[in-house]
């Protein structure tokens, strides 16, 4: 009944150290527990045309507005992997031509996320623009976001296809966009926002 011959004991030793094994297992995801879950979204340069105080609203196209309608919608997380409600989505962009309204407050606008962290923002595709004689940026949109408990993110997104994608330093490949179709006649996208926590 005791481990008294060599055999005895190397199974002794084995299974002590699957245990162990076991335990480190058991024992990863608390380690785990303070690192964090999600990976904050990449910045992005503000650019030139951010203005603040933006009226809160989900639909940032009036209606008789040219361009494609477009719809994004997603989710706003903490590097924690917690969803945060009420979290600020401060929006800005240029119209059909290329254009931004920096008199005004068109096609510009705070989208508030749900008490699911969800939010829903409707507009019209941006188009690229001119920056130089022969420097263009392909279509984006800007954006700050705010949540308590979070740091401030300033970020842009691209569009999957665009011609300007290539010559812009500024475009991240996990920034870029993938609209689809939806009813026919208006462009869809989801993306996920991941606020470092503080
Ligand atoms: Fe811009």
């Amino acid at each position: 009944m005791q481990a008294s011959t060599p055999g005895q004991i190397t199974i002794v030793t084995r299974r002590r150290l699957i245990e162990s094994l076991g335990a480190a297992v058991f024992l990863a995801p608390a380690i785990l527990a303070g690192t964090p879950e999600f990976i904050e979204t990449e910045d992005n340069q503000e650019g030139p045309f951010y203005k603040a105080g933006a009226p809160k609203r989900g639909s940032l196209a009036d209606n008789n507005m040219p361009g494609v309608p477009f719809e994004l919608t997603g989710r706003i997380f903490s590097t924690k992997g917690v969803a945060l409600p009420g979290a600020e989505l401060d929006v800005w962009q240029a119209d059909d031509s290329g254009a931004y309204d920096n008199s005004g407050f068109t096609l510009r606008g705070i989208v508030i996320a749900d008490d699911n962290g969800v939010y829903k923002l409707r507009t019209i595709l941006p188009k690229h623009y001119k920056t130089g004689p022969n420097t263009y940026r392909p279509a984006h949109l800007h954006f700050k976001l705010r949540a308590p408990g979070c740091k401030e993110l300033t970020t842009q997104l691209y569009f999957k296809g665009d011609r300007y994608n290539d010559v812009d330093s500024s475009v991240r490949p996990s920034l870029i966009l993938r609209p689809k179709e939806e009813m026919g006649k208006r462009l869809a996208a989801n993306f996920q926002f991941v606020l470092k926590a503080v």
